[in-house]
């Protein structure tokens, strides 16, 4: 067989957008089909009034998110510390207290339950093969656990089971109850450890991009040019004998394969024929995307900062339950940002527009004072909203889904090959996963050819 001539991409998030440059640099004929008017997929920016820019949607990079670094880094992108200075706030038993140190102000024994979780944790992380979680040693046993029933077992303290309830929240939007425990160990391990997702310096939320992530998306698509099509949603993938044909309303293109770079949640919105494997069209809809929406208020100066606080709260309490500091590096104006994640997230979509805002700006409040009701700008996204998109921060998977399903993962099914964040094995539903997911399928594409 000879190296692919032309390749169809559907979705212009990081992973189609890398995989389309990376294709090209092979020679190889791309298009690039995205269903939105913009690409970036989970990454947007925003411009408060005053010009100020934020993202609504994935925004930190960490040391390790090597080929995240190496793309933004070729496209000129540079980045800037996280502010991460003074106490940060925590709330439990209807107090918010400060801390300094990396006990999360709870009481001595919560910490000694924690961290005894936090270490069985940690160990059996590490021995999950990014490669194929489901040689994992006991991978049924875990993968037949969720992360709450783990917990009820391995945690003793109610604070110390609401603890690790918060933190898996803030990972994954998304509930203990719902994720396998597996999966949640393959997760920490694809992004290092616990420790490492949860931390602001030298950990994920290590840095942030100048001019927001997504322009990273929109360099890939200005230096792709016309390949790139706006406003073309596939909505259908024919594969015949020698060739696939994607179609939508906006026509039809024959190709010789096509890469499909769309979260989980939103493939079964195209009408495959022919119809895709039973096992596939399972794992996909196994593959549930949490429930994320991202708050920003905007204020004149980061007024917390002269109280010697960080802007990073966490609450077992209050919806708004992690905020931080989301100020431009020069600190011009402040910037708090905040997640309503999972059952927060679900129960705040249903209020309006203002009775959401005031409940953001009241836990904003609660934690940094009365000033933080004064907001100048406020911004939303509510990722579930999204039509192409329908929800954030990624997928997890259910249990039983990785030992029964996951082998498929990256499997191409004839002509059709998986990218995308949820494909990745190192840094699975992050932004640097899902540039190394686009650079991996190009790579597969090339290798078809024995090249
Ligand atoms: C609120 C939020 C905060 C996050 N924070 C971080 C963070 O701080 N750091 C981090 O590393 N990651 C973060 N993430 C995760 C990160 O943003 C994603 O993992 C990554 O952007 C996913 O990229 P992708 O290309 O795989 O998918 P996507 O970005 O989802 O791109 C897929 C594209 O396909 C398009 N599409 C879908 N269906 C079709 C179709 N049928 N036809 C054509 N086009 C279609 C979509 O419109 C979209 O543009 C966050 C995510 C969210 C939602």
């Amino acid at each position: 067989m000879s190296e692919p001539q032309s390749v169809a991409i559907v979705g212009a998030g990081l992973a189609g957008l890398t995989a389309a440059r990376e294709l090209r640099r092979r020679g190889v004929e791309v298009t690039v089909l995205e269903a939105q008017d913009r690409v970036g997929g989970r990454t947007l920016n925003h411009t408060f009034g005053d010009g100020t820019v934020v993202e609504i949607g994935g925004q930190w990079i960490g040391p390790t998110q090597d080929r995240l670094v190496a793309l933004a880094s070729e496209l000129g992108i540079g980045t800037y510390e996280t502010y991460d200075e003074g106490f940060n706030l925590v709330e439990y038993g209807g107090e918010v207290r400060r801390f300094d140190d990396d006990y999360f102000g709870l009481p001595k024994h919560v910490i000694a339950d924690l961290g005894l979780a936090q270490f069985r944790i940690d160990r059996l992380a590490a021995k999950v093969p990014l490669d194929a979680p489901w040689s994992a040693p006991k991978a049924r046993a875990l993968d037949a656990q969720t992360v709450a029933s783990w917990a009820r077992l391995n945690v003793r303290t109610k604070l110390g089971r609401e603890t690790l309830r918060v933190m898996v929240e803030a990972v994954f939007s998304a509930e203990p109850e719902d994720i396998s425990m597996l999966h949640f160990l393959f997760y920490l391990h694809s992004g290092k450890d616990l420790d490492n997702l949860l931390r602001t310096g030298d950990g994920a939320q290590d840095s942030r991009f100048h001019g927001g992530s997504q322009e990273i998306s929109l360099r890939m698509a200005a230096e792709l040019g016309d390949v790139v099509r706006l406003g073309a949603p596939v909505l259908s993938i024919a594969q015949t004998g020698d060739g696939v044909t994607v179609g939508g309303h906006w026509g039809q293109l024959d190709v010789d394969r096509v890469v499909v770079a769309v979260a989980p949640s939103v493939i079964p919105r195209i009408s495959f024929s022919p119809a895709l494997s039973g096992r596939r069209a399972q794992l996909h809809a196994k593959m549930p995307a949490g429930y994320v929406i991202k708050c920003m208020a905007r204020y004149e100066r980061p007024f917390w900062r002269e109280r010697g606080l960080s802007g990073q709260a966490g609450s077992m309490e209050r919806p708004l339950a992690v905020t931080f500091d989301n100020s431009p590096a020069d600190g011009s104006c402040g910037v708090l940002l905040g997640f309503l994640e999972g059952r927060h997230g679900r129960r705040a979509a249903a209020l309006t527009p203002g009775e959401r805002r005031a409940l953001v700006l009241g836990d904003l409040a609660a934690y940094f004072g009365p000033e933080a009701l004064e907001a100048l700008d406020y911004v939303e996204q509510d990722w579930a909203n999204e039509e192409w998109i329908r929800g954030g921060y990624g997928a997890h998977l259910a249990p039983g889904t990785w030992t029964d399903y996951g082998e498929l993962l990256r499997e191409p099914e004839g002509r059709i090959h998986w990218a995308g964040s949820e494909t990745s094995a190192v840094w699975n539903g992050y932004m640097d996963g899902a540039v190394r997911s686009g650079e991996r399928v190009a790579a597969e594409l090339a290798r078809q050819s024995g090249a």
